[in-house]
């Protein structure tokens, strides 16, 4: 019997009205979460990751977001059909967030214990209250396990006396002080140098292992996706092109933009110039036609340009939206 996803997304649309029109940034995705599965999502700035990671969690301002069709299943119930109660339950131990920016994502005017009470908080208040004790408690422990040495003294301190690392840390004890079921994690890392950036992921990976949490993981690295992931998916300009096992898809990948993406790593070894993929994301007033990378593909077909590719099987659970994989063409 196929184990019951722990996300279904299915043909979700999602478009931002502006002055004079609206722009349509997801297009119609599809993506799955297993339980205890770490799926990665990858794709050029302004692809639609974000967007769709918020729209999962109904928190983009309506308007001007608007969800234009389809669905969001989680644990088999519609996310947006929910009531704002059963949201909320949703929200903290069911799905919750890492967002990119740690500065952005922590309130300057509360104190980390503050704030970090307030999720352990909300979340024991959808179970049992809490008392104040334990909330402290829980909170210590939360600092601690991100590895931030002196949590009761970080507890009285306001986000503007913290590092950079210091922050994220403090993120991801916010978002996993609710034991949630499903991490969204939105580049944790960006907003720090190199170095943290790989002890933040580190200890991202080993915490949700731990606690066996499902994860999403949207990052611009491909070195980041193939050691933290068992899945991954291709974004591009609000279309789902590829997805797969990660390992076959560092071996094989299909469709002609994930291709240019893994050409465009740097080589380490001597191996040539990084090939970068010509043209830009088109823009979501007016979106191409029929495949909406075809004014960028080198393989580009009549065909592509007037109709949208849906997904074809490729291989064991490797899909790729692309004519060339449709039985008809010559890949
Ligand atoms: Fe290129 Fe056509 Fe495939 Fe799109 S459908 S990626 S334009 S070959």
């Amino acid at each position: 019997m196929t184990e019951q996803p722990l996300l279904k997304v299915d043909n979700l649309q999602l478009s931002y009205k502006v002055y004079g029109g609206s722009l349509s940034v997801l297009n119609g995705i599809n993506l799955v979460v297993r339980p205890g599965e770490k799926v990665g999502l990858v794709g050029e700035t302004g692809c639609g990751k974000t967007s769709a990671m918020k729209a999962i969690l109904r928190i983009l301002p309506a308007p001007p977001a608007q969800i234009t069709g389809g669905h969001i299943h989680f644990k088999g119930q519609d996310v947006l059909q929910m009531s704002p109660k059963a949201l909320q339950g949703v929200r903290g131990n069911g799905i919750s967030m890492i967002f990119q920016d740690p500065t952005a994502a922590l309130n300057p005017v509360f104190t980390i214990g503050q704030q970090l009470n307030a999720v352990i908080k909300y979340s024991a208040s959808n179970r049992n209250k809490a008392a104040k004790r334990q909330i402290r408690q829980a909170a210590i422990s939360a600092l601690s396990e991100v590895s931030l040495a002196d949590p009761e003294r970080l507890l009285n301190a306001y986000p503007v006396q913290l590092s950079g690392g210091m922050r994220q840390r403090v993120c991801i004890a916010m978002a996993l002080a609710a034991q949630p079921e499903l991490l969204l994690a939105d580049e944790p890392g960006t907003a720090l140098d190199v170095t943290i950036q790989d002890q933040v992921l580190r200890l991202l990976r080993n915490l949700v292992e731990e606690k066996n949490t499902s994860v999403i993981l949207i990052t611009h690295t491909l070195g980041v996706v193939r050691q933290a992931t068992d899945r991954v998916y291709v974004m591009y300009a609000g279309d789902m092109i590829e997805s797969a096992p990660t390992s076959m898809l560092f071996a094989n990948p299909r469709h002609p933009y994930t291709q240019g993406l893994m050409e465009a790593v740097p080589r380490l070894n001597g191996g040539g110039v990084a090939e970068g993929i010509p043209g830009r994301i088109p823009d979501y007033r007016n979106p191409p036609t029929g495949c909406r990378f075809h004014p960028r593909c080198p393989r580009v077909m009549s065909i592509c340009r007037r109709e949208k590719p849906s997904g074809y099987p490729v291989d064991d659970g490797h899909e790729v939206a692309c004519f060339l994989f449709d039985g008809q063409h010559k890949p």
